[in-house]
């Protein structure tokens, strides 16, 4: 991976990425979660800023739009890199990202398990459980989960855990559906949690995230991006 200096526009020098990473490790670590694996949302962001975190010792990256993800990922040494489509996703393009995607963190209805099963095979999937009565953010309703993974475990999907987006705001006001996800993750023998993102990810990792979605405070701020409802259907 070369060093490629910042382009214009792009998230700053490669040691403030560096300097920001370290500083989530060091607060994750304080908490007691070192273990809990930080993803770099990298969506609006260059390639050049994925490399920047990537040299700084992140290995995972999460994408929302899938137009994006494709004209980005693939003109990348994609492979040393894991990647997490972590928004809200479309049925017809599932069979484009799919051979670039890790990990589906928004499985939220059968026909996207349908789907994802018959153009990715035995793909890793986490189902997106709309905790927090948010149903612009996508997610199936709790009473809906048990279902949807028996759907996905027949169609032979490996179903690693389960995720959540919380809304923006006070970061406490996210603590019981958290912590909610996290016993619902527990009851259905389920081990990762995908929950936190820049303004929550101390509080969802100490309601048991494994991993954290993190990307303003990594990458900066993305222009715009409020009103674009991130995480919506929108693409
Ligand atoms: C954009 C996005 C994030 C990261 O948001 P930040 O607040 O910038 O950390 C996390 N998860 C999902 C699903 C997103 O769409």
């Amino acid at each position: 991976m070369t060093a490629t200096p910042p382009a214009a526009g792009a998230a700053g020098a490669p040691n403030v990425l560096a300097d920001r990473i370290a500083s989530i490790r060091g607060e994750l670590t304080a908490v007691g979660r070192p273990d809990v694996r930080i993803i770099g949302v990298s969506k609006t962001f260059p390639v050049s800023a994925i490399e920047q975190a990537h040299a700084a010792g992140l290995a995972d990256f999460g994408e929302s739009y899938a137009q994006e993800f494709l004209a980005k990922v693939p003109e990348m040494d994609h492979t040393a890199l894991r990647w997490h489509f972590i928004g809200g996703l479309q049925r017809n393009k599932v069979r484009k990202i799919a051979p670039y995607v890790d990990l589906w963190h928004s499985v939220d209805r059968s026909s996207l398990v349908g789907e994802i099963a018959n153009r990715a095979p035995g793909a890793h999937v986490l189902l997106q459980v709309d905790i927090f009565g948010e149903e612009q953010k996508g997610g199936c309703a709790p009473r809906d989960v048990e279902g949807l993974l028996g759907e996905a475990i027949e169609r032979g999907l490996v179903v690693d855990g389960l995720m959540a987006m919380a809304p923006y705001g006070d970061p406490e006001a996210a603590r019981p559906g958290f912590r909610t996800l996290n016993t619902m993750a527990d009851e259905l023998h389920l081990v990762e949690r995908s929950m936190g993102m820049s303004g929550d990810y101390l509080v969802a990792a100490s309601e048991g995230a494994t991993m954290v979605r993190i990307g303003s405070a990594i990458f900066g701020d993305r222009a715009g991006d409020r009103a674009k409802a991130p995480g919506s259907h929108l693409e």
